[in-house]
């Protein structure tokens, strides 16, 4: 189904999706996070899609030996989602580490795919190419599969992501696909086949024209103060085309600059590049500025305001965990039951 189609049946019936999205707590979420994917989550959760959220805390050694600061990047996430408007009332919030049953699931789904297909996927390979890590581990290659338990333990039918992700839901696709096959006896299905959700930003680009990653140093921060986002985008790299243009094929650090401004001004980025036209990089990165700070300026506040409420932040961690772990024992029981509880 097309993104247009699947966004509309979604809009039509949205009592028939269940979504399930994450990140991990490495750092505090960008403008590419919010415009990939957080900006859909807000949208589906208020059109009544039932939303679970995961900090995955499991998944941060795939690309780094050692998980730094890592109770304050769980709570900077958590913070982040409440500011873009996550509602606890409606999404259920939770991390991989509160939750066993969900990472047991890992060991059979890694029975059902091959090792030849882990090795095939592209996401992974240009993750090993930008990874910290000394030398690549089995984590790097797993975590596809580990991403599949992550879905399927809330048995969610959509999934709204960046481009990056489409790799990772097509295991989760095939996981699904085989378990059933194997498993179901001829029953009916045990798990849902999900689908992704693109934005219209499903790659953004980071100030040095590749794509926006908390870990490339090219990103926009949600939380960052104004004077940092105008820092970051004064030294952001752009052509030597003194006339400013749309084209993302051929001009990609000038067009993400111009979409950044445009997805913040709700505006067609070929009218925003034509607006400034001939007032060159300069006037480009002045209108980026203001657009990006304009925008996040409500979400900022937001976010200062959950921080002085930290048990707050806890409490809603720990009513997602709880809720998260009744879900993921009971798939778990399923799960070992239809396999004759080999495991
Ligand atoms: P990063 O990818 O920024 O280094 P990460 O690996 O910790 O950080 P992910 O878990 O890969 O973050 O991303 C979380 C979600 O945000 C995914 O759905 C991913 O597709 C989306 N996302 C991340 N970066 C971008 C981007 N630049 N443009 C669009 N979507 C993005
Ligand atoms: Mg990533």
């Amino acid at each position: 189904m097309s993104t247009a189609a699947l966004d509309a049946d979604v809009c039509r019936a949205p009592g028939d999706y269940r979504v399930l999205t994450g990140d991990r707590p490495t750092g505090p979420l960008h403008l590419g996070h919010y415009f990939g994917t957080l900006h859909n989550r807000v949208r589906l959760q208020n059109l009544g899609v039932e939303m679970f959220v995961l900090v995955a805390d499991y998944q941060v050694l795939t690309d780094r030996d050692v998980a730094d600061r890592l109770g304050d990047h769980v709570e900077g996430l958590v913070l982040d989602y409440l500011a873009a408007g996550i509602d606890p009332e409606h999404a259920t919030v939770f991390t991989h580490s509160a939750v066993p049953a969900l990472n047991q699931l890992l060991l059979p789904f890694l029975s059902l795919v091959t090792v030849a297909e882990l090795g095939r996927n592209p996401t992974v390979k240009d993750e090993i190419a930008h990874s910290r890590q000394s030398a690549v581990s089995g984590l790097m290659f797993t975590y596809p599969v580990h991403q599949a338990a992550d879905i399927l333990f809330c048995k969610a039918n959509l999934v709204p992501v960046g481009k990056d992700q489409l790799p990772h839901l097509e295991v989760t696709r095939t996981v699904a696909r085989r378990f059933n096959d194997r498993y179901a006896h001829g029953g009916p299905e045990i798990f849902p086949q999900p689908q992704a959700l693109l934005s219209a930003a499903p790659q953004l680009l980071g100030t040095d024209g590749g794509k926006m990653s908390k870990s490339r140093g090219n990103s926009i921060a949600l939380g960052a103060t104004e004077d940092e986002t105008a820092q970051l985008i004064k030294r952001a790299k752009t052509d030597a085309e003194r006339h400013i243009g749309y084209d993302p094929e051929n001009r990609p650090e000038v067009s993400g600059l111009v979409l950044l401004a445009a997805l913040c001004q709700d505006r067609d980025p070929r009218l925003v590049a034509e607006d400034i036209g001939a007032g060159g990089a300069a006037a480009l990165k002045k209108v980026v500025t203001e657009s990006v700070n304009e925008y996040l300026r409500p979400m900022r506040a937001r976010r200062a305001a959950y921080a002085k409420d930290r048990a707050y932040v806890r409490e809603v961690l720990r009513a997602g965990n709880e809720r998260a772990n009744a879900i993921a024992d009971a798939t778990l029981r399923e799960v070992r039951e239809a396999m004759g509880a080999a495991y």
